[in-house]
């Protein structure tokens, strides 16, 4: 009976002191918002950005500087692009892993050391327009938009040239420009070209590209049916073809449009 009236009182003390703790926390919680501090949402962001940067960071590391990627612009470059913005969203957490990924419609986005390894061979200069064929994701296109002054980009495939053509907007690549349509034609408009890129493989070289080429300049290209294809690296000198180089790759083919 003694022990009773004791029992609110020590009551009273619990729920004062939560009370007090909770206010103080609100407060400290309302004074690193208003002091122009990141809020919740944003530190959550914030901190996704500094996950992705991470791992382009070990991508370009690991998977191209160590295998012999030398260019420093194209090192930078792959750092600086999310490339989880351009896979899937059921596959973002494999985005930065040394191989290629679906992208739907019976298509991929290159293995980053390819992307590298086809850039480097183009080796566009600063000032340089480059045509590519085959936009796919459009992550091989946002790489040479940030070593090369314009892109072109060529997509057979409608629904794939959209949703690249709205990336480049959100991620602010105002310097690569986009259509749908069949690479085999290439972009009269726009021609010639310092460089073409095929990201898709070919029978035979196109003879049209070959044409939109400017005297001088270079064409990287895979060529060959399904199961063998060269990577070739060519120059166009006095209206013929050089090649330079030859690498075993496999890549989807370039097709026809239907009509
Ligand atoms: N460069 C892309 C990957 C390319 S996959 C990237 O970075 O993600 C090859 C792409 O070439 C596919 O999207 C395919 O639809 C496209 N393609 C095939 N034939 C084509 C053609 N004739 N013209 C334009 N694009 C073509």
């Amino acid at each position: 009976m003694k022990n009773i009236p004791q029992l609110p009182s020590f009551l009273f003390f619990v729920l004062t002191g939560f009370l007090t703790i909770f206010i103080a926390v609100r407060q400290q919680h309302s004074a690193n918002e208003g002091a122009g501090r990141t809020s919740r949402k944003d530190r959550v962001t914030v901190l996704q950005q500094e996950d992705w940067k991470i791992m382009a960071d070990t991508m370009v590391e690991n998977q191209l500087r160590a295998k012999g990627i030398k260019d420093e612009r194209i090192l930078s470059a792959m750092r600086s692009i999310p490339r989880h913005v351009f896979v899937p969203a059921p596959l973002r957490a494999n985005a930065y892993e040394d191989r290629p990924l679906p992208i739907g419609h019976e298509q991929t986005i290159s293995q980053p050391y390819m992307v590298a390894l086809m850039t480097e061979l183009l080796h566009p200069e600063a000032g340089d327009t480059v045509l590519e064929i085959g936009t796919g994701s459009g992550y091989q296109a946002a790489v040479l938009s940030r070593v090369a002054a314009h892109v072109f980009s060529i997509e057979l495939v409608q629904p794939l040239a959209d949703s690249a053509a709205s990336r480049f907007r959100q991620l602010g690549y105002h310097n690569i420009t986009a259509k749908s349509g069949d690479g085999y034609k290439g972009w009269k408009e726009h021609a010639p070209f310092d460089a073409i890129i095929i990201t898709a493989a070919p029978p035979k070289i196109p003879k049209e590209l070959v044409r939109q080429l400017k005297e001088g300049g270079k064409m990287v290209v895979p060529v060959g049916g399904r199961e063998e294809q060269v990577l070739q690296v060519i120059r166009k000198r006095k209206n013929k073809i050089v090649v330079e180089k030859n690498i075993k790759v496999r890549f989807v083919p370039m097709r026809h449009e239907k009509r």
